[in-house]
């Protein structure tokens, strides 16, 4: 049996006295990847809000334990620090700091290690590359006056240079059009080879899951887990929506 990377268990979370989610389990194996999928409103992103450790989403039972620490109370740069990533469904924009400070911060945040500036924009060079993105992008401020489809490439570019243990995208893929979509594909896919990390994929789509191959599939409503399968779960709520689950 393999050794699980994220465990959640028992977990039940509120928001602004609100409960949303109600008891969730979920195991992540290490290099495993799963997919949440759900109807709007589920509880699918104050699901990986609580494992970031969002203070706005609070945890009220269960727990949450990551590659053997138990992280339930734990502050969110401690949690990156941990290893996992969050790619936000919408990302924020932050004038003042540009693009390639704002990463080369994050990484020596997550590593502990200060990086010469001109080694630092070789590799990220090379991952803008991978992206198709252009280097220049590196001096904007960040995700402002980005398009969509080009914050959600900073943040897949966030992704490859971070080299987290665990990735959480949330509806990374959604809004993007057929190129940029296989350019995300392409840079996840670039993570799953550089690093062997585990992915938990929050989608609506199966575009972005036609390159990897996905072990287990959770199907969220009304904040509880109605059911997991395998990778042909997503097909099967492609082709007949959520309605049975409802
Ligand atoms: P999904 O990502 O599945 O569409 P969300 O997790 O975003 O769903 O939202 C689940 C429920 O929690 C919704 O009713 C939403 O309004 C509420 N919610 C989520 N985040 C917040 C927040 N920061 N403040 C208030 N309500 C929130
Ligand atoms: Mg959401």
């Amino acid at each position: 049996m393999s050794e699980a990377l994220l465990r959640i268990q028992d977990l039940n979370v509120s928001v602004e006295d609100n409960h949303i989610l109600h008891g969730l389990n979920i195991e992540i194996g290490k290099g495993e990847t799963h997919v949440i999928m759900g109807p709007n409103g589920a509880g699918k992103s104050t699901l990986g809000q609580a494992i970031m450790g969002n203070p706005r989403y609070s945890i009220d039972s269960g727990s949450i334990v990551f590659d053997g620490a138990d992280i339930t109370a734990e502050a969110t740069d401690k949690i990156a620090k941990k290893g996992i990533f969050m790619s936000f469904q919408n990302p924020l924009e932050v004038p003042g700091i540009s693009l390639r400070n704002f990463i080369k911060n994050a990484v020596e945040e997550c590593t502990g290690e200060r990086m010469r500036l001109w080694d630092f924009k070789k590799k990220l060079d090379a991952a803008m590359n991978v992206l198709s993105m252009d280097t220049e992008y590196g001096d904007r401020d960040l995700n402002v006056g980005f398009s969509g489809g080009e914050k959600k490439k900073a943040e897949i570019l966030q992704l490859l240079m971070l080299k987290p243990k665990l990735a959480i995208l949330d509806e990374t893929d959604s809004g993007l059009d057929v190129d940029a979509v296989r350019t995300v594909s392409k840079g996840i896919e670039h993570y799953r080879k550089e690093t062997d990390g585990a992915l938990l994929i929050i989608t609506h789509s199966t575009r972005i899951l036609e390159s990897l191959s996905v072990d287990r599939t959770h199907i969220l409503v009304d904040g509880k887990i109605v059911k997991t399968g395998d990778g042909s779960l997503v097909d099967e709520i492609n082709e007949n929506g959520y309605e049975k689950y409802l």
